[in-house]
């Protein structure tokens, strides 16, 4: 109990210093010392004691919290690159016994995971020491602060005590542990420990996000080690980019098209434009769900989705008809979200709709609410579609996705409702990915005009078509969680060009 309230309190200080740093008086400061303390950033291997306790002096006269003087201090190194003079005021502080904090401790290493020069033997037994001290003394740490241990372990080749903080930390948190994950998959995959590194890849790109650059980068690295496995081994990849609909950066996706330009491939950003690549001229008509797929998300969608919320949403009652109403009627080839297409178009799009899949031989259910019955010309339209209409307080959109998956495979939905937040309810990531799959090849939106064949404007998925990979990429430090619709930003890998 007493290292957990001792954690709860490192947590605490932590989150408010984090408010507190990143104001303008942080960087204020850190342009006055700077001029202040010239001689000491520049040189920072000679400096004595008296200067190093003047430049604390000055910083707890300028900070209004002194308690949390060196971690400011130590920040300002870092945010500044002054990770030399960060590294030597930590070891002043040591060697005249200040104390550091934690959190203090904390920064210092991550100056050392933010070097480039080789770390010394000392230097290492240093850092070894100062993680078996703050583990002693803690048993948990929050994300960044066990972040930066992963990090800092794995570059003096620690990384099996890396695995420890990493198991220490999910035992108690959620949050995926990004920056540290990414350091541990290009350290394992740099020193051969290829399929420990499998699994950390695995378990990072099954969080939706995926590990950053600095993974991949060790990735493709690994792919070339064997020339006549690279491309196998970097398809393994883009299939579970595929698979947990991940989107790398710009930056990564440049490293990889010079290097499998480099083996043969013919790579290039590109742009697709109604569905075209602009490159290789193929098509991307987003293929159908497996069958399998179908099923599990099927399944998923009528359990997870439907039954678990629809009590909430309409009155069993209501319910009770509908089902026994679908059990009568299905299949239906076209499911169309009435009051949201009437809503959003004239009654006329609408009707023209309609007569559009009727000329087409298509079974139609339309999903209405109580008061479109009160709509002119609504009974007209009787003979061209099922009509089923729901309480006015009813979530309509559940009623279209229950009629689409009871109908089968081939039916269609046409609403203009995008249903992010189904996609979202469903808490599993491959499922998320098959819906928006589903979507993809399923759902209709109308663009107003007679003709609904506007597919939705879905978020992009990697996918391949015949030799060609394509994938689309985000620009932007927070890539995997932003959703690409756009016709650039897109990749075309040509694994074997004429
Ligand atoms: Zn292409």
């Amino acid at each position: 109990m007493i290292p957990y309230l001792r954690q709860t309190l490192l947590l605490r200080t932590r989150n408010t210093r984090k408010c507190h740093i990143y104001s303008k008086r942080f960087y204020k400061f850190c342009t006055t010392w700077e001029k202040q303390f010239a001689n000491v950033l520049n040189h920072p291997t000679d400096v004595t004691k008296e200067t190093w306790e003047n430049m604390r002096k000055y910083a707890m006269e300028s900070e209004e919290k002194p308690q949390i003087v060196d971690s400011y201090i130590l920040l300002m190194c870092k945010q500044a690159n002054y990770l030399d003079v960060g590294i030597n005021y930590y070891k002043f502080l040591e060697s005249n016994n200040y104390n550091p904090t934690v959190s203090t401790i904390a920064l210092y290493l991550k100056l050392y995971d933010l070097k480039n020069d080789p770390i010394t033997k000392a230097d290492m037994d240093h850092i070894l020491n100062l993680y078996n001290y703050i583990t002693s003394q803690y048993q948990l740490f929050d994300s960044t602060t066990s972040d930066i241990l992963v990090r800092v372990l794995c570059k003096i080749d620690e990384w099996r005590e890396a695995i420890k903080v990493i198991e220490k930390f999910e035992m108690m948190d959620n949050n995926f542990l990004r920056s540290g994950y990414s350091a541990l998959i290009a350290y394992l995959y740099n020193c051969g420990e290829i399929d420990l590194a499998y699994k950390y890849l695995i378990a990072s790109i099954k969080t939706g996000i995926g590990p950053t650059d600095e993974a991949y980068s060790a990735y493709i690295m690994y792919c070339l080690k064997e020339r006549d496995k690279f491309k196998e081994r970097l398809e393994i990849l883009f299939n579970l980019w595929n698979k947990y609909d991940i989107k790398p950066t710009k930056n990564i996706i440049g490293k990889f098209i010079t290097i499998c330009n480099n083996n043969g491939w013919s790579a290039r950003l590109t742009t697709i434009t109604s569905l075209t690549c602009s490159t290789c001229k193929k098509s991307l008509i987003q293929a159908d769900l497996t069958k399998d797929e179908y099923i599990r998300l099927e399944k998923a969608v009528l359990d997870k989705l439907i039954m678990k919320n629809i009590y909430s949403v309409t009155d069993p009652h209501e319910i009770k008809t509908y089902i026994n109403f679908i059990n009568n009627r299905k299949p239906y080839d076209v499911i169309i979200d009435g009051l949201n297409i009437v809503s959003k178009y004239k009654f006329c799009t609408f009707a023209e709709h309609l007569i559009y899949y009727k000329k087409k031989n298509k079974k139609v259910l339309v999903i209405g609410r109580f008061h479109m019955n009160k709509i002119a010309n609504m009974k007209n339209l009787q003979d061209l579609a099922d009509f089923f209409f729901v309480h006015n307080w009813s979530q309509d959109d559940l009623f279209v996705l229950y009629a689409a998956f009871k109908s089968g495979q081939n039916t269609i939905i046409l609403s203009n409702d995008l249903m992010r937040q189904h996609k979202f309810a469903l808490d599993n990531i491959e499922l998320h990915t098959l819906f928006k799959k589903w979507q993809a090849s399923h759902h209709y939106i109308s663009n107003g005009c007679s003709i609904p064949d506007s597919r939705v404007q879905i978020d992009s998925i990697i996918q391949k078509q015949d030799n060609c990979w394509h994938i689309p990429y985000m620009c932007g430090h927070f890539a995997p969680q932003t959703k690409h619709t756009s016709t650039s930003n897109w990749a075309c890998f040509n694994m074997c060009p004429q």
